[in-house]
This record gives C-alpha cells, sequence and structure tokens, in this order.
C-alpha cells in the first residue's frame, strides 16, 4: 500500500520526555514550577510580552480574557464569523452577544473596515483572530479601541512568531497589541505541548487579577512570592494552570522554535512557487500576505473557486492517500448561533467555508512528498 500523507503530524524536538522525567522526578508535577517559569520568561523576554500565563488551552485562556474584561449579559463582542467555536464560546458563557464581522475580500482575516459600522454602545470589545498566523489590521483595529474605549482582545491561537508591521514601521508581535490575547499549543499549531495555551496580559491593569483568575480565584501566587502571609478566596477563578508535566514539553519545543518554523516555512515556499502557474492561470487563488503582515506558516491553503471544485480537490487528493482539509463553517450559521445571529449576510466568511483547503503541513513533510502533491493539483 501506498504511504498515507496525513494533514498533520506532530513533531517531537526530542527532549520531551526526559524534561517531563526531570518534572516528575523533581517531586513537583503542579502547575507554576519550574518549567512553566522558564515558558512564561521565554515569551517575555523574546516577544516583550508583560505577563504571560500559562493555560490548559487557547481556549481556556480566551475564558479568562472574557472574565478579565468583566464580560456581562447583553455585552456585545465584534469578532470574524471565519472563525474556531471557542473564540465565540469563551465570550458567550458570560452572556456576550456576538455580533459578528464578514472576512475580507481576498482575506479570511475579519475587515477591519467594516468593524466601526458594527459599533452600539453595547460593544465591550473586538477579538481580532489572526487566521493562518497572518495579522490582521491591527492599527485600524486598536484606533477603534481607542475612539470607543473598547478592549481588544487578540485570538493568537495560531500566530505564534508572527508580526504586524504598524503605519509607523515598528514592527510588533502578534499577540502583544491588544489589552489581552490568546496562544494555543494544540497538536495542530507550530508548537505543540498535545492540549495547551497561553493568556497574555499586556495592559498591566490586568496582570494581578489575571493570576488570581488562573489560580481557582485566589490569591495563592501571591502568597507563594510571600507577598501576603496567608491565601484565600478573593474573586472568581478557575483551574487555568497546566501541571508541569504539560509545561516540561512545551519547554522542549520552545528551545527548538527557530528550527521548526524554519522549516515550516521551507514547506510553505515550496507550496507557494510551486501552485504559482494555477494561480496564474486562474485555477485557485493562493494566501494574500498583506504589507503590514509576516508569515509563520502555520498553514497552507488554497482558495478553489467553488465548492464543486473543492470537494473534487479534496476527494482527489484522498484518493492518492493524502489528506487535505477544509476549515470553519462560518459561525453566524452554525445551529447553535444562526437564531441569535443579527440576519446580515456574510458572503466572504461563506465563501472561505466554502472554497478553502489546507494542505499537509508537518515538521517532517519531506520535499518530495511537497512535489508529488503539488503534481496532482
Ligand atoms: C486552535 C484554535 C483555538 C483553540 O485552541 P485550543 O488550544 O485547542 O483551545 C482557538 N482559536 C483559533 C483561531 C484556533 O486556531
Amino acid at each position: 500500500m501506498e504511504q498515507i500523507i496525513p494533514f498533520n503530524k506532530p513533531f517531537l524536538t526530542g527532549k520531551e520526555t526526559s524534561y517531563i522525567q526531570d518534572a516528575v522526578a523533581s517531586g513537583k508535577i503542579s502547575g507554576n514550577g519550574k518549567y512553566t517559569k522558564l515558558c512564561h520568561s521565554f515569551f517575555e523576554s523574546k516577544y516583550g510580552f508583560k505577563k504571560c500565563l500559562l493555560t490548559t488551552s487557547c481556549t481556556d485562556a480566551l475564558e479568562m480574557a472574557a472574565i478579565l474584561i468583566n464580560i456581562q449579559p447583553g455585552d456585545e463582542v465584534i469578532m470574524p464569523s471565519y472563525t474556531f467555536v471557542s473564540t465565540a464560546n469563551a465570550f458567550v458563557l458570560r452572556g456576550a452577544n456576538i455580533i459578528f464581522a464578514d472576512s475580507m475580500n481576498g482575506n479570511p482575516n475579519l475587515d477591519a473596515e467594516s468593524i466601526e459600522a458594527l459599533i452600539t454602545p453595547k460593544t465591550k470589545a473586538i477579538v481580532p483572530v489572526h487566521y493562518a498566523g497572518i495579522a490582521c489590521d491591527m492599527d485600524t483595529i486598536m484606533a477603534l479601541s481607542s475612539k470607543y474605549n473598547l478592549y481588544v482582545v487578540e485570538d493568537a491561537a495560531q500566530a505564534i512568531d508572527s508580526y504586524y508591521i504598524g503605519n509607523d514601521g515598528v514592527k510588533k508581535p502578534l499577540g502583544g497589541i491588544g489589552h489581552l490575547s490568546a496562544f494555543s499549543f494544540h497538536e495542530t499549531k507550530n508548537i505543540i505541548s498535545g492540549e495547551g495555551g497561553m493568556l497574555v496580559v499586556n495592559d498591566a491593569i490586568f496582570a494581578q487579577r489575571a493570576e488570581i483568575i488562573w489560580e481557582k480565584g485566589t490569591n495563592r501566587s501571591a502568597f507563594f512570592r510571600g507577598e501576603v502571609d496567608k491565601y484565600g478566596w478573593v474573586d472568581v477563578g478557575s483551574s487555568f494552570l497546566p501541571s508541569e508535566i504539560v509545561a516540561a514539553f512545551l519547554w522542549a519545543q520552545l528551545e527548538h522554535l527557530e528550527e521548526i518554523q524554519n522549516k515550516r516555512k521551507a514547506i510553505w515556499n515550496q507550496y507557494w512557487e510551486g501552485l504559482q502557474p494555477l494561480k496564474e492561470k486562474g485555477i485557485l487563488k493562493l494566501p494574500i500576505i498583506p504589507n503590514y503582515a509576516t508569515n509563520n506558516a502555520h498553514m497552507f491553503y488554497v482558495v478553489c473557486n467553488s465548492l464543486e471544485q473543492r470537494t473534487a480537490l479534496i476527494e482527489g487528493l484522498k484518493n492518492e492517500n493524502i489528506h487535505a482539509v477544509f476549515h470553519y463553517l462560518s459561525l453566524h450559521k452554525s445551529p447553535f448561533y444562526e437564531y441569535k445571529h443579527d440576519g446580515r449576510e456574510l458572503s466572504q466568511s461563506d465563501f472561505y467555508s466554502d472554497t478553502l483547503v489546507r494542505l499537509p503541513m508537518y515538521y517532517e513533510l519531506q520535499e518530495n512528498d511537497v512535489k508529488q502533491i503539488i503534481q496532482l493539483f
């Protein structure tokens, strides 16, 4: 039988299990120990994030953000319809109404120019999602945030090691621009820990409360630093922090971030160059990276001209044992939310739901595999 090329294959750097053994041998395997702190300082020093807190998932980090910005029933939160359910669910759990924005023509990210018309006195936050690790138009979004006094929570689940270049020419890491942001280390992302995530606090106003919410609503972290002489229940919260076993795995990955990124970018570029002729013939569209964005090679996708063409493409690849997959179904049309949505048509979001295909993308994907995939188009 021919070899199967999966859509994703988790890459191990080699040190994961020895760091886990070390954590276990140390006798400290609950959260916020040595490996958690190594991961926090890595992100804080490499990207200048003000405060990082590992979580058990990006979903958890988004839920923490919703608590931190005090979402109340009836508050409105603006986000793209073309996103993962957790982006919306985290705010819906606190009673928010989601106001879905459409994607851009040419890029699945939300159309920042369409946001202002959606703002009402009830609007509390904007949640841009950096799809495929490609930045949203953050200058426009941050200007709206200042003008209308809104929080910005970046869903940076896919955006590790990617940047936004502002009108001022400054290169800012994604996840470091909004008041709060959330990353994912799910096994399908660039850097993984099985399940895992991280909350980034950029506005210092949230730093102390974030730690309390993280530690089940207690001031335990302050207690361990000797800042208070006993700890107790001081706020709402939950068990958002991962064990040292997860953090040890993640640390082994972070040590190889650069190597992982370089490899993924090489694969991405091979797809990009190999598929140019098909793009030029108008058979499909390739990702467009705006001037203000960098590429972190989280994903390589193509956009077909129709649902029929996409279905045939996925089938054709599957018959050759190559697993390519479509992505989000517009959330404003989901069984859970379609009756709560305000009825606006979001045609670009629907377009990407019907036509976008993600191709296999993982560290161990060989040059010949990519060549083979391109030839099958
Ligand atoms: C992966 C992903 C999430 C969820 O991440 P988990 O760590 O699995 O909770 C949320 N939003 C986006 C855009 C994602 O890609």
